[in-house]
């Protein structure tokens, strides 16, 4: 019987060296066959944050300012919307015929000791832009800067926002966009905006640690059940991903979370303190990972406020999950819940 066995298993292994090779052939022509209908697919479809082109040689060189390691000038083709979205049925349809190609210059900063660069249109702006420095700084206070691959400043206003607009009924223009590729797109960032700018990067800096943070979103998810969220002011648009709603929770609770008001972080966390420790823990581990050159100009805000999330939150939630099991136990039970003082 063994030996059986022990034949039938060395048959086996045997047919897997010998079709090893073709088994590794053929799911390698799969990538290849789903990249390329992947690429047909979306053959001249716009791209958040425009395609960067060739290097323009002949283009006056900027100085280097004080934290970057180099500047490049670089061609840019950005997509731009040409009209308002109404007669178009689909995102795709509207994307193929209202969206024109609008070429440029792009100055190209690259953020010294990390990978990350910092965008900016060539042109004079017609309004008060944020310059390289001031784009720096709002990075360094980020928990990790490096999550953020390309910083684009733009000066047009998000393609998306005709669609935006047909979809919600609402006056909208986008502050700022994150992409899976690790681009963060903010939209006419004026000096007069002042902290608001910060802000906005700090939302599109959470959408890109949620795209990092598949089981940390299933619990943020999974604790609806037993907390509800503050409701979002309009639901956020979708692009294909079923996800939008749990990702958009997740940004606004935590740019309120790390945000610069105090009080709002605080009374933000206990009025959802499941939510918050799950999200919290996320920013923790990503604080403990961030080399010193690289720490966030606002450290010891965000480790005052861990000290907050352990004693006054963490606590709140674990009661708050412990209440949940206690009313499942009883209605288990049959008991009615008690209604009244
Ligand atoms: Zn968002």
């Amino acid at each position: 019987m063994l030996d059986q066995a022990i034949a039938l298993l060395d048959r086996t292994s045997a047919f897997y060296g010998r079709a090893q090779p073709f088994i590794v052939l053929l799911l390698l022509l799969l990538i290849v066959v789903a990249l390329a209908a992947n690429a047909i697919l979306n053959r001249g479809m716009p791209r958040i944050g425009g395609k960067i082109g060739r290097r323009a040689v002949d283009m006056p060189a900027v100085p280097v300012p004080a934290g970057f390691s180099r500047v490049d000038c670089r061609e840019i083709t950005n997509f731009v919307a040409t009209s308002e979205a109404e007669p178009y049925a689909n995102v795709k349809a509207y994307a193929r015929a209202a969206v024109a190609l609008r070429p440029g210059m792009v100055r190209v900063y690259r953020v010294a000791a990390c990978n990350t660069r910092i965008e900016i249109p060539a042109e004079t702006p017609d309004y008060n832009r944020i310059d390289a420095a001031e784009a720096l700084a709002l990075l360094r206070e980020l928990p990790d800067p490096r999550l953020v691959y390309r910083l684009q400043l733009n000066d047009q206003p998000s393609l998306l926002d005709p669609w935006v607009r047909k979809v919600t009924g609402h006056d909208i223009y986008s502050l700022g966009n994150a992409t899976l590729t690790a681009v963060i797109v903010i939209y006419r960032p004026d000096l007069r905006l002042d902290r608001e700018i910060g802000i906005t990067l700090l939302h599109e800096w959470l959408h890109l640690l949620a795209f990092k943070s598949a089981k940390a979103i299933r619990r943020f998810k999974r604790a609806d059940k037993i907390e509800r969220l503050p409701a979002l002011q309009f639901e956020p648009v979708s692009f294909g991903d079923s996800r939008t709603p749990i990702y958009e929770a997740w940004c606004i609770l935590g740019e309120t979370l790390l945000g610069y008001d105090e009080t709002a972080a605080r009374q933000a966390a206990l009025a959802s303190p499941v939510h918050a420790v799950i999200l919290w823990r996320r920013i923790e581990k990503i604080l403990r990972k961030v080399p010193k050159r690289l720490a966030s100009t606002r450290l010891a805000n965000f480790q005052a406020r861990s000290a907050f999330m352990r004693m006054e939150v963490a606590p709140k939630a674990l009661a708050v999950r412990a209440n949940r099991r206690w009313w499942k136990g009883l209605l288990r039970q049959g008991a009615a819940p008690r209604v009244g003082p």
